[in-house]
């Protein structure tokens, strides 16, 4: 018999997923496809048969039922009449449980809000790691009584309200009946009614207290812009609340000299003309605070805008090990104007390729021109006058700062 793997496959998880492994992966699904999140109806459709996977995967007795037998396994095994056909809403259930108040119908403990900071970290940083120590300051359930708000068995609910810490109140005005909600007077909003002697001391039956509790953040090498850390369960805490997470984004600073491009680095460096065209060397400080020392070897000429790579040399690979590489762009610094003899030039004529010939066929008319010195002042939208350069005139090659006169 072939073992069936979809339920795995619809989390995109391996048969020997662990717990931990099963909960990312249906968290990450989940978030997709989440009717709040994704309306259409595939989206349903893929949200409701991740959640009924989860929920068979993450049941012991289940998964091993469904890992010998198959879907066929669990619908007779007391999982409900039908099987896994019709989900009812269950996939809400597991979802509110992950992500609080996502969910229309609110059974069940509902999870806390998150807290998400984000964390800004250099390229550097990024390139070796980092551990940050943050100081969190978060509401905890009080230690003394563990929530209760007083000693143990002394906590009624309250019945003015039914332990729901607001009433509802209707309020004829004029004409008009109004109904509105307002804090339980008889137990000051709390929802239980607890004996004064009884009270916690420590937290005057608030049942929470506040706690500073610092955080190690590490900031693996090669994470990415956008990245979480996720501190599960760190988030504040409340009675009859799950806590929400703490969640730390990643967000990356510009270089001033390098761009990232996933693994890679890209990196534009300025050459001489000498170098470009007759070998040299070139240096740079890297990201890992090393210089790179780069080597051009006579005979290989660079090209303004060519693009070189030296590899193994970009950002390391998050988890998997290795480096991107480092794309090098270059621009050519040329020499200035009459940075040379004219007898200096005439030998160029020896060293270079000779000049292009120029064509032009014999019939043309033929206008004599020259160049002038391109004034960016005089070039912007709209210019006006005959000296302005226009911008149609600049996507034809050559036309920039050509001043022509008739034969
Ligand atoms: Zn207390
Ligand atoms: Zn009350």
């Amino acid at each position: 018999m072939v073992k069936e793997t979809k339920f795995y496959d619809l989390l995109g998880v391996s048969t020997t997923a662990t717990e931990v492994e099963i909960k990312k992966a249906y968290r990450k699904t989940a978030l997709k496809f989440h009717p709040d999140k994704n309306p259409s109806a595939e989206a349903a459709e893929k949200f409701k048969a991740a959640s009924a996977a989860y929920e068979v995967l993450m049941d012991a007795e289940k998964r091993e039922l469904y890992d010998q037998l198959g879907e066929e396994g669990l619908s007779g095994g007391g999982a409900g009449a039908g099987g896994f056909g019709g989900f009812g809403g269950f996939g809400d259930d597991i979802f509110s449980q992950f992500f609080g108040g996502g969910a229309s119908r609110p059974r069940g403990p509902q999870k806390g809000r998150d807290i998400r900071h984000e964390m800004a970290v250099t390229l550097e940083e990024l390139y070796k790691g980092r551990t940050a120590k943050l100081a969190l300051n978060k509401q905890i359930l009080c230690k003394a009584c563990e929530g209760r708000g007083g000693k143990e068995g002394a906590v009624k609910k309250c019945a003015s309200c039914n332990g729901q810490g607001v009433k509802f109140v209707t309020r004829q005005m004029g004409p008009m009946i109004q109904r509105f909600q307002t804090e339980c007077d008889a137990c000051n909003g709390t929802g239980d009614i607890i004996d004064p002697k009884d009270r916690c001391k420590s937290c005057g039956g608030k049942k929470v207290a506040n706690e500073r509790k610092i955080l190690e953040v590490h900031v693996d090498p090669g994470m990415k812009d956008g990245q979480k850390i996720v501190f599960e369960g760190e988030a504040d805490q409340a009675p009859g609340v799950i806590p929400g997470d703490v969640i730390f984004v990643v967000s990356e600073k510009p270089h001033k000299n390098f761009r990232r491009e996933g693994d890679d680095l890209l990196y534009e460096a300025e050459i001489d003309l000498l170098t470009a065209i007759a070998g040299g060397e070139f240096a740079l400080e890297h990201v890992s605070g090393d210089w790179l020392k780069v080597d051009i070897v006579p005979g290989e000429v660079i090209a303004p805008g060519m693009r070189k790579v030296i590899e193994g040399k970009g950002m390391p690979i998050y988890k998997y090990g290795g480096y991107g590489n480092l794309l090098v762009k270059f621009n050519i610094k040329f020499p200035p104007n009459h940075f040379t003899t004219a007898e200096n030039l005439k030998k160029l004529e020896e060293i270079l390729p000779p000049r292009q010939k120029t064509t032009i066929p014999s019939k043309a008319s033929v206008e004599d021109c020259v160049l002038s010195d391109f004034d960016p002042a005089k070039y912007h939208k709209g210019g006006r006058g005959s000296n302005s350069y226009d911008e149609d005139e600049d996507e034809q090659p050559g036309a920039e700062g050509v001043q022509c006169a008739s034969q």
